[in-house]
């Protein structure tokens, strides 16, 4: 037993690596003992195709990833055939047990890894029921999914090589998932993409001028405005002041923490509780449940962890019952984000979304 926060406590409770038919490591995250995870991989595997490519632009300094091989993945596979469900006889997908609470893998079809690209693409399958959502997970299995999380992030972080672990979940065709099954993925990059590297730039920036944290400082700001959707004792939900998206929700501690791993176990739990509350505000903004991307600001691996501080961000790309925002010109073409929907009327709606 190690003590609870650095991370170490995570590492061997209720989990167990098997390997995969084509050498993956899969790993169980249980909710409690008594599970037998020992269920063989009964498929007959290719290698993976594994030649992605990373290149530097120098002209906007940003890394891309060439991934051509990506093209032939699974897209939008029927219930029968979803790869992310507990196996049955006669039908075995990527997980071989036949049910199951959180699990990780290394992706069959990473965007990342590989000699030439370097870097790791994990899914992470959060639970075995096709149907359901992270919005509906009863808190035990949110603390479940915070174990693994932690736990990857700290280990993709000691991989040679890696210098950023980006954590991240989202649902609906909308924003790009090609599984319908509830997942997130988790990408150790080669680098430091470039939001974060220049997020650490501004924080950087404020430490040398004013001294201090930025963003302890925007939090502080957040918490005392009107765009605050939910808070707990030691986390608060907010709409940022220049969100860039409709509906933007960011979550931070109050106290200065730089990560997953840097949390004790009961801070993971009341962390998770909250991303739940904001995910459900998000399925009653409209009719049905809204498109997202949530994803996790972490430390990166090598220099400069200190300047980090964790959030969970979350947006949609819907602005209305029937419309989405979508990257036009200016988005990207130059990079100014324009949002249709002054963050004071999200975080008002989002509040009263709570209340539905
Ligand atoms: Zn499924």
């Amino acid at each position: 037993m190690t003590a609870p926060g650095t991370g170490d406590d995570v590492l061997d409770a209720h989990s167990t690596a098997v390997p995969l038919a084509d050498g993956r490591e899969l790993i169980y995250f249980d909710d409690g003992p008594g599970h037998d995870r020992s269920a063989p991989d009964q498929r007959v595997l290719p290698a993976r195709d594994m030649r992605s490519e990373v290149r530097y632009d120098p002209i906007s300094g940003d890394w891309v990833t060439m991934a051509a091989h990506r093209q032939s993945r699974t897209h939008l596979p029927g219930r029968d055939e979803c790869p992310l469900c507990p196996s049955a006889p006669g039908r075995h997908g990527e997980i071989p047990a036949s049910g199951y609470h959180v699990v990780t893998f290394e992706n069959r079809f990473p965007s990342l890894g590989g000699p030439p690209a370097g870097g790791r693409c994990e899914v992470v399958c959060f639970t075995d029921d096709h149907g359901s959502s992270f919005s509906h997970l009863p808190e035990r299995r949110l603390e479940t999914l915070a174990r693994a999380w932690t736990h990857r992030t700290r280990k993709l972080a000691e991989l040679p090589g890696v210098e950023y672990v980006f954590v991240f979940e989202n649902r609906g065709d909308e924003i790009g998932a090609t599984l319908q099954h509830p997942h997130g993925q988790i990408y150790a990059y080669p680098f430091v993409p470039a939001r974060v590297a220049r997020a650490l730039d501004m924080a950087r920036s404020y430490r040398a001028e004013r001294g201090g944290c930025l963003f302890c400082a925007v939090v502080a700001a957040e918490s005392a405005a009107e765009r605050v959707v939910a808070r707990t004792d030691r986390f608060v939900a907010f709409v940022p002041e220049a969100a860039r998206w409709p509906y933007e929700v960011h979550i931070y501690p109050h106290r200065h923490a730089t990560g997953l791993p840097d949390l004790q176990p009961d801070e993971r739990a009341e962390l998770m509780v909250l991303y739940r509350d904001v995910l459900r505000r998000f399925d009653h903004l409209f009719d049905a449940p809204a498109p997202y991307v949530a994803h996790l600001q972490q430390a990166p691996a090598g220099p400069d962890a200190e300047l980090a501080h964790l959030s969970v961000r979350i947006f949609t790309p819907r602005r209305a019952e029937n419309k989405l925002k979508y990257l036009a010109a200016s988005e990207s073409g130059a990079g100014a984000f324009i949002n249709d929907v002054l963050p004071e009327t999200a975080a008002r709606h989002l509040r009263r979304a709570g209340r539905a």
